[in-house]
């Protein structure tokens, strides 16, 4: 096994404050085997080729946004469980410095665990938060932080958060960013990110 596999990238954004408790450092990663109807991140879906990284420098760069009041990691996609043998190895990394990670992943974590695979239960034991499940459009809901879909569980894996922690039951949130002509948004309702002056297939 490579000891500091690649990873897909298809985003990065070093620190928002909408994409799960706290600031956070995000990565989206390029590829998800389902189409989901209203997936918010069309363009994420091929697995081609768009920004390959070793898990390890993007662990510093998480780490290093440590001291700007980062307190965790979130992967989203595509789809975190596709990329698991990078996104393991980058997780283990970001957690021995004290970040705590948070995946939204399409997959249930029955199904995750049922696979029996080294490198996803190597991610879903580096895992403290974990969304699960396809957002099904027909069971869309704001109600929960987060969480797109009816459907969709929030698993506290580890202690590291607790279900009585008031962030999680703030108003969801939504960025904007403008960077060399081109706007980001992430956040609820988008719960992805996208750069383009338009949103389109909204949950
Ligand atoms: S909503 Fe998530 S799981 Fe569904 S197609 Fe989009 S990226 Fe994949």
């Amino acid at each position: 096994m490579d000891e500091d596999p690649t990873i897909n990238v298809a985003l990065v954004i070093e620190r928002t404050g909408a994409e799960g408790p706290g600031e956070r450092f995000a990565l989206w990663v390029q590829g998800c085997p389902m189409r989901c109807k209203g997936c918010c991140n069309p363009e994420m879906l091929p697995f081609v080729e768009r920004d390959r990284q070793r898990a390890s420098a993007l662990a510093e760069r998480a780490i290093a946004q440590q001291q700007h009041g980062v307190e965790g990691v979130s992967l989203l996609g595509g789809e975190p469980f596709a990329h698991a043998d990078g996104l393991s190895v980058f997780a283990e990394r970001v957690r021995v410095a004290g970040l705590s990670v948070m995946i939204y992943t399409g997959y249930t974590l029955e199904a995750l665990r049922e696979r029996r695979d080294p490198a996803v239960d190597a991610l879903l034991a580096a895992t403290d938060l974990l969304v699960d499940g396809q957002y099904v459009r027909e069971q869309h809901s704001t109600a929960r932080r987060w969480i797109g879909s009816d459907n969709q569980r929030m698993h506290f894996l580890t202690g590291r958060y607790h279900q009585d922690d008031p962030r999680f039951y703030e108003s969801n949130t939504v960025e904007f960013r403008m960077k060399n002509g081109q706007i980001t948004i992430n956040g609820w309702p988008v719960h992805g990110a996208r750069t383009r002056l338009s949103t389109r297939g909204e949950k």
